[in-house]
């Protein structure tokens, strides 16, 4: 699946007839688990967008440039090519699964989301993914309210910020018996400072849509969550 350029006749007219599930939420509220679970069970495709942010900010590290430099990083973001492949995250042809997952990505992705040329190229980006698919299950922070405002359901997921640090140290391995509290700990100051900078940026702000339902996720299970949303489907 590639996620190409821009194209010119990307129109909001044009995705009123797809259908969009829209998933939104902070880091560790589980967003990503559950809308690949939901694409399988829908027989949809599914774009994980906070993959395509965190490709242009390696892009932009991997060249030596300064993620806060914005004209530099906007040009990026332009020319930038990003496949996703079953799991595999390539950029301009190099496989940078692991690496667009790494603590220098964590630390400035949200400083490259912030930035408004970035952020209109990749949405017109995942407007075109989804029209050429008629649609699909979409995650990220602004999918509900600027990607896909039409969406057919709209999902808010959040969860109390000490259960998002445990599920994000956990998945990323941060975890040992000797060093876990200093590691949720690390983890929880790095999604909070992301959460304040994606939550008070001019331009596609973490917020929730009016119209979407918000599911807390702190003492749900995995399947109870999907269940839930299978139910809004
Ligand atoms: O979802 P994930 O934590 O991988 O997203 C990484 C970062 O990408 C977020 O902290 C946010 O800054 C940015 N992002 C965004 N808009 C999206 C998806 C992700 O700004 N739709």
């Amino acid at each position: 699946m590639r996620i190409g350029a821009s194209q010119p006749h990307d129109k909001l007219e044009a995705l009123r007839e797809m259908r969009v599930i829209a998933i939104d939420g902070p880091a560790g509220s589980g967003k990503s688990s559950v809308a690949q679970a939901l694409a399988a069970r829908l027989g949809l495709e599914y774009l994980d967008t906070g993959a395509m942010y965190r490709a242009v900010t390696f892009a932009v590290l991997r060249a030596g440039g300064d993620p806060s430099d914005s004209g530099f990083t906007a040009a990026v973001a332009r020319t930038i090519d990003v496949r996703v492949t079953g799991e595999r995250v390539l950029v301009d042809g190099v496989d940078a699964t692991v690496e667009i997952r790494s603590p220098s990505v964590d630390r400035a992705v949200s400083v490259v989301a912030a930035n408004a040329e970035v952020r209109a190229e990749m949405v017109a980006r995942q407007r075109e993914w989804a029209r050429r698919r008629d649609g699909g299950v979409v995650e990220g922070r602004d999918i509900g309210t600027v990607v896909f405002p039409e969406a057919d359901l709209k999902v808010y997921l959040k969860a109390d910020p000490d259960v998002r640090a445990l599920r994000r140290a956990r998945q990323s391995g941060a975890l040992d018996h000797t060093a876990e509290a200093g590691a949720v700990e690390s983890v929880a100051a790095d999604l909070a400072r992301r959460d304040t900078i994606d939550s008070t940026r001019q331009a596609g702000p973490l917020s929730v849509a009016s119209d979407a339902v918000v599911i807390d996720t702190t003492e749900k299970t995995f399947d109870e969550t999907i269940e839930q949303i299978l139910g809004l489907v």
